[in-house]
């Protein structure tokens, strides 16, 4: 039977031993701390009972300190996340073990690279960050340090393959693939629930109904804000990005103690035996009798206009399809709902002017929110009361939950059809502030964003990228896949609104354009230039 080493008995050190063990290796399971062990023990027997194999609990041996062996294929440490304590211990390891066997940290913010230096031959050193509960979590960022060899990172995905978990190669950067990639969903939220866009629950509830399996603020509670802030700062330490910055916000909850769940003064909510004021929006009922009476508009070519055309076609008896701004002549003048999708990526300002000198006072225009600007477009219109911002991602195929502008000129009778449209559709409504990017588009945009800025930067390839974010995370789908769903240019859009509304750190990167190419492999690194050699002349 081959051994492996797990150093660190802890949350993770368990997990780690009690997968390893699962999928058929002899465990030494080394803790300094006698309780540590036993505790340790206990998860490996539990986790075994529930997996319905016993002979689990016989292949970790718990050890009090490193064992001096030959014959170990891999050893992991999981100890506290201090520096100099992960450095002593590699240092220990290598010291003990034979010298080709490989050496991995289960670091989440350290820099790897600088762990091997604690080690005669650093290339035998490299990262394995499991997820937690590592039972539970599919994903393994194998991570590459400076140094690292093949063999050290073959035979670490030979044993990640082994005990059946998905190994994705990350290079050696501040929060790997993961815990980078998912700190817009963190701060952007936050900074939106500053801006006061909506509220805590009603923010949650449109990232359910967008596909998250949790809002960003209940499972920033789940995490412990604490936990949540010290990646962040961890991350942020090291980038020096300005986007990624943690906010006043979550250091003023850590402050006080509002560290989520855990906590009594709890966090984003507050917990009563565990139950939270949870909000899940219902789509608004329509009257029959309107399925009949509304004439509706779409006006607009791309997915986004087709599809609507398509939906409200199996609700509404009356849909007419405008799909070229010069023929916007031909609309049925008795038109109550007009609904301008546009192209995805252009202000529409112009087409709304339009459709507000041909259509009748009282009939309500809705203008993707995420495309156009909603005050000046309001300003050139005669009843500007009329005029309703939505905002769909990519697809409503997506999407339970659809955001709707509330602004100051919209008025009530406006809203309120516009939410029985989106009800007639099935899809809930939460009111929002009108601010650039909304809630889901400058969350999900800015999650894009930094996963392509990941690639560019060559921390992984855009596949790995994806299917970190889906197995670390639980995404719906993966950010670059999302990307190219949604449009490239379209988010780029949204970007550069937030960007001119709240600082050019959350601006577009160059290479959101590549998902538009239709060349599937093309998030991958812009290519550089390649230099003609020149002759002296
Ligand atoms: P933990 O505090 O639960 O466990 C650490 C264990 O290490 C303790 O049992 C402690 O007694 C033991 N230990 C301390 N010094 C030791 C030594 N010199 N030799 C042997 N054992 C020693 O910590 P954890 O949550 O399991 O985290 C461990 C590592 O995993 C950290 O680097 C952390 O960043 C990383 N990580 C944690 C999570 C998570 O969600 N908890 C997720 C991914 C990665």
């Amino acid at each position: 039977m081959e051994r492996v080493v797990v150093v660190g008995a802890g949350a993770m050190g368990a997990g780690i031993a009690f997968v390893a063990a699962r999928g058929g290796y002899g465990v030494d399971l080394v803790d300094t701390d006698p309780s540590a062990r036993d505790r340790a023990m206990e998860r490996v027997r539990r986790d075994a009972v529930r997996a319905g194999d016993e002979s689990i609990v016989q292949r970790v041996r718990p050890l009090s300190a490193v064992p001096v062996t030959g014959d170990a294929i891999l050893a992991i440490e999981a100890v506290p996340e201090r520096s100099d304590l992960k450095r002593s211990v590699l240092a220990s390891l290598a010291a003990a073990l034979g010298p080709g066997t490989p050496i991995a940290s289960n670091t989440s913010s350290l820099s790897v690279t600088d762990l091997a230096g604690a080690v005669p031959h650093p290339d035998r050193v490299l990262g394995l960050h499991f997820f937690n509960p590592p039972a539970a979590m599919k994903l393994v960022e194998v991570v590459r340090a400076q140094l690292t060899s093949d063999a050290a990172l073959d035979a670490a995905l030979a044993f990640v393959d082994r005990i059946g978990k998905t190994a994705v190669v990350a290079e050696d950067t501040p929060g790997f693939i993961v815990n980078r990639v998912a700190r817009p969903f963190y701060l952007q939220s936050m900074r939106a629930l500053d801006r006061g866009i909506a509220t805590v629950a009603e923010l949650d509830a449109l990232a359910r109904g967008a596909g998250f399996r949790m809002g960003p603020f209940e499972l920033m509670d789940l995490i412990g804000l604490d936990v949540n802030l010290a990646t962040s700062e961890s991350v942020y330490e090291r980038t020096h990005a300005a986007r990624l910055a943690p906010l006043a916000m979550q250091r003023e909850m850590v402050a006080q103690g509002r560290l989520g769940r855990k906590a009594s003064a709890g966090g984003f909510y507050e917990y009563r035996d565990g139950d939270y004021a949870r909000f899940t929006p219902e789509p608004h009922a329509l009257d029959e009798s309107a399925a009949e009476s509304e004439r509706i508009a779409v006006v607009g070519f791309g997915n986004a206009a087709a599809e609507l055309v398509e939906l409200l076609g199996r609700r509404f008896d009356d849909v007419q399809h405008v799909e070229r701004d010069d023929l916007l002549d031909e609309l049925d003048v008795e038109t109550t709902i007009a609904i301008d999708a546009g192209d995805g990526t252009s202000d529409r300002g112009d087409v709304v002017a339009s459709l507000d000198g041909l259509l009748g006072p009282e009939t309500v225009i809705l203008v993707d929110a995420y495309a156009t600007a909603l005050g000046p477009c309001a300003a050139r219109m005669r009843h500007p009361g009329r005029l309703i911002g939505y905002g769909i991602l990519g697809s409503l195929e997506a999407q339970s939950v659809v955001e709707v502008v509330d602004s100051d000129a919209a008025s009530d009778e406006a809203l309120a059809l516009a939410q029985e449209l989106f009800g007639a559709l099935d899809r809930a409504v939460v009111l929002v502030e009108d601010v650039p990017g909304l809630f889901l588009g400058r969350t999900v945009g800015s999650i894009v964003n930094e996963a392509m800025i990941a690639v560019q930067e060559g921390v992984a390839c855009a596949d790995d990228v994806d299917v970190a974010m889906r197995l670390g995370t639980n995404y719906p789908v993966g950010p670059i896949a999302w990307g190219r769903e949604i449009g490239g240019a379209r988010i780029s859009r949204v970007l550069r609104a937030l960007a001119a509304a709240e600082g050019e750190e959350f601006g577009p990167h160059r290479s959101l354009w590549l998902l538009d190419a239709d060349d599937e492999e093309s998030a991958d690194p812009i290519p550089e230039p390649s230099v003609a050699p020149t002759l002296p002349g």
